[in-house]
């Protein structure tokens, strides 16, 4: 089924944007030979196609959503055991944590409510929520078609447990529903439309965040590096991943795009990969790229577990 390939390219996609992006994370752009596939290396001396936090907690939220349904508190123990055990890792430890995130998961040890747990700062802005976003509208991409509002309350809902600012909640509710849209095949340029119907209801529902209308208002058309950066902002990061996207040839060009923004590397390569892989869909992804993903077993399960109904 169409839907399907474009659900699990979404997931997979994240894995592969991350795991090419961690070999060049936190370096600067410019600085590096052009990434064209898995390297070993990075801050983090992984294997060429192991991938990081990004698809770690992704593999959490989506095994939380698969088991239990709906529960932030339950998303955060996952989380947790991430932290604390190395679950759900590609080698078994957690690494490359965020710092606002790291913070949430201390005070959901201290008070476990994964509604108060979050920074509610607009300075605790980062990228954390949008980059393991993927679960979110593959399980529930039916409501899309039926209740556009569902999903984007659960997917502002889903940032809340570490990353509550206005920004990273408004931030989740846009990529949602844009990855919902091409995860049923609607054309690219369409669901970037600034004017996109769909967009127009999300915002009549709730006003997006002034800062991330701007990009769903079309920012990444017309700004060019060095004013588009890879960072860890949500906002720049949201930004990042568009420009990368919006008018690459296929799936291949838009991540790679993504990577050599460098900074928050992987970040930047997930958050197009799953923007990428909602598009394209798996069959879109470079075979030697899925191929060599690490711990592919791991986002089996996760998909299968997504994908053995939905929860709407
Ligand atoms: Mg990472």
């Amino acid at each position: 089924m169409h839907t399907t390939d474009h659900k699990r390219g979404t997931l997979l996609g994240l894995a592969v944007g991350d795991a090419l992006g961690a070999a060049v994370e936190f370096r600067p752009p410019g600085t590096f030979p052009p990434v064209m596939g898995y390297r070993a290396g990075g801050p983090h001396r992984l294997e060429p196609g192991q991938w990081t936090d990004d698809t770690s907690m992704a593999l959490a939220l989506a095994d939380s959503i698969a088991t239990v349904g709906w529960d932030l508190d339950d998303q955060m123990r996952r989380y947790v055991r991430w932290w604390r055990a190395g679950a759900y890792s590609v080698n078994g430890t957690c690494f490359d944590i965020g710092i606002t995130t790291r913070g949430a998961l201390h005070r959901f040890e201290q008070h476990p409510d994964a509604m108060t747990s979050g920074d509610r700062a607009d300075r605790a802005s980062g990228n954390g929520s949008i980059m393991r976003l993927a679960p979110v509208p593959i399980r529930y991409a039916e409501c899309f078609r039926g209740d556009l509002a569902r999903l984007a309350t659960l997917a502002g809902e889903s940032s809340l447990p570490t990353h509550a600012s206005a920004t990273c909640v408004s931030a989740c509710r846009y990529l949602a529903v844009v990855l919902s849209g091409l995860i049923h095949g609607v054309d690219r340029d369409e669901v970037l439309a600034s004017d996109w119907e769909p967009l127009r209801r999300l915002r009549a529902a709730e006003p997006l965040h002034p800062d991330v209308d701007v990009v769903a208002g079309g920012s990444f058309r017309e700004r060019q590096p060095p004013a588009i950066r890879g960072a860890g902002y949500v906002v720049q990061s949201l930004e990042a991943a568009l420009w990368a996207f919006h008018d690459a040839r296929d799936f291949r060009e838009a991540v790679l795009r993504a990577v050599k923004l460098g900074d928050d590397a992987d970040t930047t390569g997930a958050v197009c990969g799953q923007l990428a892989g909602a598009c394209w869909g798996e069959s879109g992804i470079p075979a030697d790229w899925l191929a060599g993903l690490a711990r592919k077993d791991l986002l089996e399960s996760a998909l299968q577990g997504l994908l053995q109904g939905s929860d709407v």
